[in-house]
């Protein structure tokens, strides 16, 4: 058998290197961005199909957007994908130096059920004689509430279905955070979860709501300037929210 080593993020990469790592891509990010309204740029354009990733958003009319207007935000929203870019980096080179046994592969393209993904770290090891596949979700977060953890682990439960179709049976699933190491238990999810990819792909088909599904999420929202149900809630006088 091959042991897995996984530990969380901040126990195996520096705040020093992710610094670093973060600021080169923060130019680069700068570099193709699209300047679209006061403090806000275009970095992605829209994607066609609904990804997994949005089942991570903690408002569905972001994914609206993402899919409509394409990938918008700010420079605090800049440095956190940045920062988030480089923790993905530093941690999997760590992985695969760690786990010299392992079949390793990182930011894996799947095309399955009419939708696309990439996982973060896809492995296989050799347990009792039969290969064993197991996936590894990355959050830069310090602490995993509750709500982030269903968002997240939605997320997972879409790409072990969308690889099951392309041929690989996962059997084992992590999230890993800055603090946190929390093994999935695939099985009992996958019961809960089995209509996971019908409610992915009803996003490309959803309306902008007339109300905010969470009016208190867009008192910090990145997006709010180009987001249609919260200017629409706005323009009927409906407790706005007080601008940043
Ligand atoms: S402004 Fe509000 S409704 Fe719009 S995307 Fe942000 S949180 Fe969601």
């Amino acid at each position: 058998m091959v042991k897995l080593i996984i530990r969380p993020i901040a126990e195996v990469v520096s705040e020093d290197a992710i610094e670093r790592r973060m600021r080169e891509y923060v130019e680069e990010i700068l570099r193709g961005a699209k300047p679209i309204a006061e403090g806000l740029y275009l970095i992605e354009p829209p994607v066609p199909r609904a990804t997994p990733s949005m089942l991570s958003l903690d408002c569905p009319v972001k994914a609206i957007i993402k899919l409509r207007i394409g990938e918008v935000t700010n420079m605090d929203g800049i440095r956190a994908l940045a920062r988030g870019r480089a923790v993905h980096d530093l941690y999997q080179d760590w992985f695969r130096a760690v786990n010299p046994r392992v079949h390793v592969e990182v930011e894996s393209g799947i095309e399955a059920l009419d939708t696309a993904g990439r996982t973060d770290i896809l492995y296989m090891r050799e347990v009792d004689g039969e290969e064993r596949w197991g996936l590894i979700e990355l959050k830069s977060v310090w602490s995993l509430s509750e709500d982030r953890e269903r968002r997240y682990t939605r997320q997972v439960m879409a790409y072990v279905i969308m690889l099951r179709e392309a041929g690989i049976d996962v059997r084992e699933a992590y999230l890993v955070t800055m603090r946190d190491v929390k093994a999935l238990p695939l099985k009992t999810l996958e019961r809960e979860l089995n209509g996971i990819i019908k409610e992915l792909k009803a996003l490309e088909t959803l309306e902008w709501p007339m109300k905010p599904p969470n009016l208190r999420l867009c008192y910090k929202c990145e997006v709010r300037g180009v987001c249609m149900t919260y200017s629409n809630y706005k323009s009927h006088g409906r407790d706005p929210a007080p601008t940043m």
